[in-house]
């Protein structure tokens, strides 16, 4: 039976991002990092809107996020590594009542040093001709589409290419010695007793566990310590091995868009950043959200769609024309006419594997096993600093020094003494 010190399951952004901190701090543990597909990053890795932001209510996820940006930033600038990062902003079109609650939250998070910029309604109807802030039509009522009165633009953000950064801690895990193996399903977590006797029916309910490893495809693997990382793939692990996780599945999408001139004109956009082109931008209803991409000349458009749609796994998860049609479109097309009649010209679909107690990702230790997981949307922005956190937790370290020198509580996004505050502001 093949054995390791650490084995990791699991090869998206999470669970490569998580194996190199746990070498990098260990450098003669044994890391493996088994995945089903037949290469690495190719999960919910890459199926996201692919967007970084540090504006977080929440206290840990503002830290998580915030540390790695900042290691993407150091990363692309001075390790020369091509993240694919563009720090061109999140621009919030805010109606007013919105614009005064983000008041009530825009204190503490400026306090911990997240910059925002406030647009003038007047700014932004220079700036993007294409915006149309008080859409007054039949259909603006029925979908209750309210004027816009400011914009805020979260600086620090933008987006990012998740197969480059999953790529970017492969290459480096390989560099220290860590291993990969692909084409390798992992069935079930084998649970024993710490210490064997030999009794049928092992482990009993008074004997001390671990997990002695993994029954595989491949055969069977030990380890020492175990890294859940395997996206909605965990959960039908977390079931069988009773492992309770607050995580569900949930459906999302993203719909592609080319075309006129006026799509043109929002990818150079001029004046909110130095690329010059429109921020991820998000519509006052809805969650409806657009963002450039400049490399395809496309704009991809997704919404946060919450109650009504399932929790639910599907193997093949497929994008809903109707949704883009009768849900996101009407929204879309009233703040912004230039995607009158556009049709996606591509689309697909994914899982957020949701902690659906706060949204807020959770790393805790079940005996000799990490569960790393509850990404609930935001993996990849927040990937570096759930990395060092997981490789804290499996060193028995009860805090953890982020890329940025800031230094998070390991139990504060634990399960146990779980403390991350309310977040107000998920998409
Ligand atoms: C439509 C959509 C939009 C998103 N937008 C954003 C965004 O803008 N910004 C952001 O930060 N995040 C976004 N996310 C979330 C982000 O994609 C995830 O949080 C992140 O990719 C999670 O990484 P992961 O490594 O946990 O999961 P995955 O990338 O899914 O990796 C898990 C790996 O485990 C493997 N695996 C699963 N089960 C097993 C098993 N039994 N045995 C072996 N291997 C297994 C899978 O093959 C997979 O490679 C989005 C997600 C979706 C679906």
């Amino acid at each position: 039976v093949l054995h390791k010190d650490v084995l990791v399951i699991g090869a998206g952004v999470i669970g490569l991002c998580t194996a190199y901190h746990i070498k990098k701090g260990n450098p003669n543990l044994s890391v493996l990092v088994v995945d089903h597909n037949a290469a690495a990053s190719q999960g919910e890795t890459a199926k996201s809107f692919a967007a970084v932001r540090n504006c977080f209510t929440s206290e840990p996820n503002r830290l998580l996020a915030h540390s790695t940006i900042e290691f993407y930033k150091h990363a692309q600038e001075n390790l020369g590594v091509n993240l694919g990062l563009e720090l061109i902003g999140y621009l919030w079109l805010f109606t007013k009542s919105q614009y005064e609650h983000f008041q009530t939250l825009e204190k503490e998070m400026r306090g911990q040093g997240v910059q925002f910029k406030i647009w003038e309604l007047d700014d932004l109807k220079s700036m993007i001709p294409d915006l149309l802030p008080n859409p007054d039509t039949e259909q603006s009522r029925l979908v209750g589409s309210e004027a816009v009165y400011k914009g805020v633009q979260g600086l620090n953000c933008g987006v990012v290419g998740p197969e480059r950064v999953a790529g970017f801690y492969e290459a480096e895990l390989r560099k220290l010695g860590g291993e990969l193996q692909f084409k390798t399903d992992v069935q079930i977590l084998k649970l024993g007793p710490k210490e064997e006797l030999k009794i049928p029916g092992e482990p009993l309910v008074w004997q001390d566990k671990v997990f002695s490893g993994v029954e595989t495809s491949e055969g069977s693997i030990s380890a020492d310590n175990i890294v859940v990382a395997a996206g909605v793939g965990s959960l039908s692990l977390f079931d069988a091995a009773g492992v309770d996780c607050p995580v569900k599945p949930k459906k999302r999408q993203v719909f592609q868009l080319r075309g006129p001139k006026a799509l043109e004109r929002l990818l150079t956009t001029s004046g909110f950043n130095d690329r010059g082109t429109v921020p991820v931008t998000i519509l006052p209803r809805a969650g409806v959200h657009f963002r450039p991409n400049r490399g395809e000349r496309s704009i991809w458009v997704a919404c946060a769609d919450d109650l009504g749609r399932p929790y639910l796994y599907e193997e093949n998860p497929m994008p809903e024309d109707s949704y883009y049609n009768c849900s996101i479109y009407p929204i879309l097309s009233d703040y912004f006419p230039c995607f009158t009649s556009l049709r996606p010209s591509n689309s697909w679909a994914g899982h957020y594997d949701i902690n659906t107690v706060d949204r807020t990702p959770i790393v805790e230790r079940v005996a000799n096993c990490v569960i790393v997981t509850g990404m609930s949307g935001s993996g990849i922005m927040k990937a570096d600093g759930i990395g060092r956190v997981a490789a804290a937790v499996l060193q028995g370290r009860s805090e953890t020094t982020l890329f940025d020198g800031r230094k998070l509580q390991t139990s504060r996004i634990g399960l146990k003494n779980r403390s991350v505050g309310r977040e107000e502001l998920v998409l």
